[in-house]
């Protein structure tokens, strides 16, 4: 278990059956369960360092145990968490977040969300101290800025509010829930705060947008609006990560975008309960979410 604030993974996934037919080659090579090696643009090898790299041959569960796990355990105790999947279209975001189906598919391919459901149940059914619970699920798109209800899709102009007893909340998000409701929530709910035998704890799972940016030239009117707001959304994502990331952040642009602006309390939460060891993730992080997203270079393969 990763002992920092934010945790940074890279996921390889194998080549397709396409890729494989063009006869196309991996463009890395393994190092060990950390790191990596890569060409950059002169072509020569550069080592990259995570908290852990998943190569192709990585189950969903592998995923699941060092990723999820923690943030399962905290949410339980009433610390929010955020699992967010970044990359390009392909790379194999929604695979990780639901496999290939979220509903049909078998245990070994199961992603990210059912395992995290599965697993906030059974850590509410084997806790000693939790005796009554109530787990709601909501499931919002972001699209040109606006926050859908994709559990009602009449509901396509959602506003992120905030008060004292449920943090930042989208307002009339529906919401299913997934157990009976219970006495604990529902005093939440009506705004006590002072009772602290009542945890609240907020699981946030993204499957972001590609992170190419769509050639500008080639773009026009809906696409290219698409293409300016992920590009904003991911730069603003980036810029609250970088601030967080500082020692003494003065001011956290969390209002620049729909999306920071949701994972506001997910994201700080955990800065204040787990004090980050910040080198690996400085490192890593501009590489990962640069401020401006680049578009997509071809790698030099081995
Ligand atoms: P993204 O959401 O990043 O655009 P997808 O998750 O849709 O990408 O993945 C692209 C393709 O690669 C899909 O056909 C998916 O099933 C496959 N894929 C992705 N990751 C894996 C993996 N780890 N193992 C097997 N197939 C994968
Ligand atoms: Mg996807």
């Amino acid at each position: 278990m990763s002992n920092s604030n934010v945790t940074v993974c890279v996921r390889f996934r194998p080549l397709s059956h396409k890729e494989r037919k063009a006869n196309d080659k991996v463009c890395f090579k393994k190092l060990d369960s950390e790191s990596f090696v890569f060409k950059d643009e002169r072509d020569e090898d550069v080592i990259f360092s995570f908290d852990k790299v998943f190569y192709d041959d990585a189950e969903q569960s592998d995923v699941y145990n060092f990723l999820a796990v923690p943030i399962v355990a905290d949410a339980v105790n009433g610390i929010n968490g955020t699992i967010i999947s970044y990359g390009q279209t392909g790379a194999g975001k929604t695979y990780s977040m639901e496999g290939p189906s979220i509903l049909h598919c078998n245990e070994l391919k199961t992603g990210l969300v059912q395992r995290v459901v599965n697993g906030l149940f059974e850590c509410l059914r084997t806790s000693e101290d939790i005796t009554t619970w109530t787990v709601k699920l909501s499931m919002v798109e972001i699209y040109l800025e606006k926050v859908r209800d994709l559990l009602d899709l009449s509901k396509d102009n959602l506003q992120i509010k905030e008060s004292k007893s449920q943090g930042i909340f989208i307002y009339g998000a529906t919401e299913i829930s997934i157990m009976n409701s219970s006495d604990a929530l529902e005093r939440l709910s009506h705004g006590s705060t002072a009772d602290d035998k009542v945890r609240a704890g907020k699981i946030v799972l993204v499957d972001l947008a590609g992170s190419e940016k769509v050639e500008k030239t080639g773009a026009e009117g809906r696409v290219l609006d698409e293409a300016k707001t992920i590009n904003k959304s991911l730069s603003a994502l980036g810029n609250v990560i970088n601030a967080l990331t500082t020692a003494k952040p003065n001011h956290v642009p969390y209002r620049d975008s729909k999306l920071t602006r949701i994972l506001q309390d997910a994201l700080f939460i955990i800065t204040l309960y787990r004090y980050p060891s910040r080198t690996k993730l400085i490192k890593t992080l501009p590489k990962l979410i640069p401020n401006e997203v680049d578009s997509v270079k071809k790698p030099t393969c081995y």
